[in-house]
Parts: structure tokens; sequence; C-alpha cells
């Protein structure tokens, strides 16, 4: 495979040149396999691998897109894509296939997820090339998703029948009304996904909605539309029938059209789409659970293990090269340990190994589209404008791929800096220092974000109070980002404009179910029920009710 390697400070490769060598053969440039169905285009994934996963995606009228690889710019694969009139073929077709998979025992349709997380940790050098050409991420980024839908499948294969059992409550009157409440699919869920964990985020709410007896039409951002459908056929050999998945392929208005026509939609994305998602599905009255943008802080406190916390801090920021929905953004460093603290990490940011390799010898790769690259340079050359500091990184590493950029620490920087302030999602980090925990939590919730935060202290009960003065829907305590994300069991989501509802857990299930409350009256028949109590004359009915109510008060029943 080709690999252009160099360290983010640059050493050791900037005399390389830029190598469009990559495909799955390991043929060079050259050899490239020429499409047969466009002539003049040469693509890096074999045209039959191409042909066979392409078949799913529902594309009636035969428009299609080249795909490129991030790392060298070189056409992917020719990808189809569909039409509106598609999405409402896929959605009827998926309708269709849901009446039967709702009456299927929760048990066998558990077992497909159960399937599935063997077939992924089975075929992963497969999926794991696919997801680095398509995003452009570094092999260990890669391998996250591979461990991500390990722990999903298994969760909601092992856990998912018992979210879904019925669940007894009291009734209303106790012994003689038996009330349970049950858990039905909604139906078809939209499911709409961005191209930053491509095999994760199409499939964290495809998996819980299906065990919950959904089907799930699958709108996967056009940039990595090839392994949400790698992941759709692994789901087909997993036993999953036919139908229950439908994969549509298109931009807004694509997505739009799914928005219009799903019983609830699962969006993972940008704030601002997210809002426009939230209308249209607010005119319709149906669910939404939008997992969106973030500005992620991670405090270190003075008593914390500086070390560690450099360590973790590095992480933190630069997986997937900061294309992560909870990468930290914002450094802030108690002044005690400040100094030590970037004697630790800088050296280690400047030493991380730029890449484009299909193998495990990059710690970071490249940005996944120019649109993001442009941000980055926006963000950073904004905040040099405004007198930061920059302590590592700071250009482009066109030596190494056409998006890479360097992995980046800024300091002194305004308030007002783009930086301090938006969304980078790119390997861009500031640095702030603080006197003490209660500047620390005002500087953490200075956002209008509340994605995800990280504390790092020696001191765990301390962690945990900090914590809880923090707006943000999961708090890391001396860990970056993955124990709360991978802590699956769990609620995953956004206080603030980082989205509304949640994802994994038994709230991602109670999002795509309907909740019906069921109950039984007994006694009807025997005086012994409300409408009895309620004939007897002169009110003497409510006044045993009366009566009833003030000994259930107490007794403290509920
Ligand atoms: P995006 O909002 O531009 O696109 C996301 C998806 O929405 C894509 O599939 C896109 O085609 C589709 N889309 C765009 N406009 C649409 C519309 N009007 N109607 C329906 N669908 C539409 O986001 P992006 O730039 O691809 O992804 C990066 C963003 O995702 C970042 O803000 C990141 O923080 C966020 N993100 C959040 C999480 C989370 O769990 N909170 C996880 C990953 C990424």
């Amino acid at each position: 495979m080709g690999i252009t390697n160099s360290t983010a400070d640059g050493a050791g490769a900037r005399d390389q040149p830029n190598q469009n060598q990559l495909n799955r053969s390991g043929q060079q440039e050259a050899d490239l396999l020429v499409d047969p169905q466009d002539p003049r285009s040469t693509y890096l994934l074999e045209p039959d691998d191409v042909a066979y996963l392409v078949s799913r995606v529902v594309a009636a009228d035969g428009q299609s897109h080249a795909s490129t690889s991030p790392f060298t710019g070189a056409p992917l694969a020719s990808i189809p894509r569909s039409s509106v009139p598609d999405v409402a073929r896929a959605v009827a077709d998926a309708r269709r296939a849901q009446t039967s998979w709702e009456r299927t025992p929760v048990g066998e349709r558990a077992r497909v997820l159960l399937a599935l997380h063997d077939i992924v940790l089975d075929e992963q050098s497969e999926v794991l090339d696919l997801i680095q050409l398509e995003s452009g991420k570094s092999r260990g980024s890669a391998y996250e998703e591979i461990a991500d839908v390990a722990q999903v499948t298994r969760h909601y294969g092992v856990r998912g029948p018992s979210y879904l059992k019925p669940r007894s409550v009291r009734g209303m009157l106790p012994l003689l009304t038996g009330t349970t409440v049950e858990r039905h699919a909604v139906g078809v869920v939209g499911v709409i996904s961005p191209w930053n964990y491509p095999l994760t985020l199409a499939l964290a709410d495809v998996l819980p909605a299906l065990v919950a007896g959904n089907a799930v039409v699958l709108k996967p951002d056009e940039q990595t539309t090839l392994t949400a459908l790698w992941a759709a056929d692994a789901l087909a050999r997993a036993g999953l029938p036919d139908g229950l998945l439908q994969i549509v392929v298109g931009g807004a208005h694509i997505g739009g059209a799914l928005v219009d026509q799903a019983d609830h939609i699962a969006f993972t994305g940008s704030t601002a789409v997210g809002r426009v998602i939230a209308n249209q599905a607010a005119e319709r009255l149906v669910g939404v659970t939008l997992e969106l943008g973030g500005k992620n802080p991670l405090y270190v406190a003075a008593d914390a293990d500086v070390e560690s916390a450099a360590e973790g801090a590095v992480r933190a920021c630069f997986s997937n090269s900061g294309q992560l929905c909870m990468s930290i953004e914002r450094l802030i460093l108690h002044e005690d340990i400040a100094e030590e603290f970037l004697g630790f990490f800088l050296p280690r940011v400047k030493s991380l190994r730029l890449g484009a390799g299909l193998d495990y010898s990059a710690d970071v790769g490249s940005l996944t589209t120019q649109a993001q690259l442009d941000r980055v340079v926006e963000h950073v050359d904004d905040g040099i404008a405004r007198g930061a500091r920059v302590l590592a990184g700071g250009v482009q590493r066109s030596d190494v791929g056409p998006l890479f950029y360097a992995p980046t620490v800024l300091k002194e920087l305004p308030d007002d800096a783009l930086c301090m302030r938006e969304e980078t999602f790119g390997p861009v980090v500031t640095v702030t220092e603080v006197p003490d925990d209660d500047a620390a939590i005002r500087a953490m919730n200075d956002t209008q974000y509340g994605l995800n935060a990280s504390i790092w202290t020696s001191d765990t009960r301390r962690g945990r109070k900090l914590a809880s003065q923090v707006k943000a829907g999961t708090v890391n305590i001396n860990d970056g980002y993955a124990a709360a994300w991978g802590s699956v069991a769990a609620p995953m989501g956004g206080f603030k404009d980082s989205g509304h509802g949640r994802r994994h857990g038994r709230e991602i299930i109670e999002a795509v179910t309907e909740a019906q409350t069921v109950s039984v009256q007994r006694g009807v028949g025997h005086g012994a029920s409300l409408d009895a109590l309620f004939s007897l004359p002169d009110g003497q009915g409510q006044e045993i009710l009366t009566r009833g109510l003030r000994i259930l008060r107490a007794l403290r029943f509920q």
C-alpha cells in the first residue's frame, strides 16, 4: 500500500511526494482499475466489489457521482444517487417488511445483532480499508469504529429484549387494576448519518431501531456511502430479512424527503441542519433524536497526574484528526500545572505521525473533505490574525496529502476568536489558564454547546462534584471521551445546542418505540369495579373512594 508518513512537525517526510498509490490490491497508480461504467475514470476500488455493494442503493434513474479518496484526491468509486421517488419507494418497501419483523420474537431479532458482532470482528480488515479510503482517517481511528460496533451489537443483542419487555406498574385501584406498559415499534425509522464515523454512526441508531421491531431507511453521507453499504450487506449476512434496511443516497434534498416520510428521525450531524430537521419533523408531529456539534472542554485540575492528563489530551484532541463530535477543542489548565502539562503535551503533539497508510503506521490521518480543511484553515488564520501564539502546527501538510493539516495548539486567543466559540471539527485545540476550579467551570460552560467534557484530577470525588456543575451530556473523569461514549448502557447526547434526545442505553429504545399503557380492571361483575362504586346512591361511592384515597396517602402508596 502506498504510504506517506511524517511526524506532525514535519520531520522525516516533507520531501516525500504525495503518492496516489492506494488501492485494495496494492497496485500502483498506473495500474488502477477502469470502471466499465465510465471509461474516462480510474477508480481505486475494484468495480466488481463496488457494483456488488451499490446494488443495495435504492436508485432507479441511473444518476451517479464519483466519490474521491481524501488521502489522495483520486476517484474511489462511482456511487448511484437516489431521487425523491426512490425515497418514497424505500419507505414503502421498508413499511411492508416491518409488519412481519415486528411479530418476529425479539430474541430472534436480537440474534441478528449478535451475528453482526462476529462478522464485524472477523472481517475487520476489509471494512477498515473501506473506512480509511472513504474518510481518510488513520487505521487506529478506524478501529475505534470496529470496537464501538462490537459494543453496541453486544449491548442490544443481549439487553434489547429486556428493554422491550412489558413493564408492570401500579394500577389505579390496588389489587383491582393490573397495568402494564408495552413498547411498540414506531414503524419506519429514518437515520441520517455524517461522514466522520461512517460505520459507527451508520449503525448506532439502526441497531436499536431494528431490535425494537422497526424497519430503517438509512441515508449516509455521500462521502462515505460504501462503508454504510458494507454494514447493510453484513447485516443481511447476519440474517436480517430483506427489505428491513433500505439505503438511499444523496444530499440535503434526499435527507429532507426522508424526514417527510419516516415515523422517527435519528439524525447525527451539524447543529444548523439539526434545527432544519427538528422544524420539519415538528410539522408532522414525529419524533426526532438529534446528535449535534460540540465545543468540548478538558480541564486539568491542580492535583491531576499531569503526564497522564497530557497523554489523554493528545488522544482526546487529535483522534480522527479532531473530526469527532466529542473531540476536545478547548484545554483549560489550572495555572499551577499549566507549564508542566504543556511540557509533556507539546512534544507528544509534535511527534504524532501523519500518514495515509492502510495500516497502523500513522497516528493521525487526513481531514475528510475540502470544506473541512477550509474551515480549519479559516479558524487557525483567524486566531493568528487576532494574536494567537502557535505552540504546535498551524500549517497545512500537503506534502502528506491534499487534505492533511498538522495537529495544532493555539494560546492567547481573544474570547471571540472563531476557534474559541465555533466548532472547528479539526485537529486544533486552544489553551486557556485558570486560577481555580470555579473559573474552570465558568470557562467550560462558556459555550452554546454542551456535548462532552473531560476533567482530570487525582480525587475522583472532587471530579464528580465538578462534573455536576458542567452543562454537558457526558463528562469523562480522567479520560477524554471514550469512557462515556463506550458505556453504551448509558444515554449519550447533548445539552444546549448539542442535541435533543439521547442515543445508547434504554433511551434510544424508548425514542424509536411508542409506549402503550394496557390496564386490566378486575372485579367487574362482582361489585368491585369503579362503575359499581359510582353507581351507589347518595354519594356513598365517592365517600368510600375518599376514605380509600386517604388510606393510600397514609401508606405512601405510589
Ligand atoms: P451535516 O449536518 O452537514 O450533514 C449530516 C448529514 O445530514 C449528511 O448525511 C447530510 O447529507 C445530511 N443533510 C444535510 N442537510 C440536510 C437537510 N436539510 N435535511 C436532511 N439531511 C440533511 O454534518 P456533517 O458536516 O456531515 O457532520 C459533522 C457534524 O456532525 C459536526 O457538527 C459534528 O459535531 C456532528 N456530529 C455529532 C455527533 C454526535 O453524536 N453528537 C457525532 C458525529 C458528528
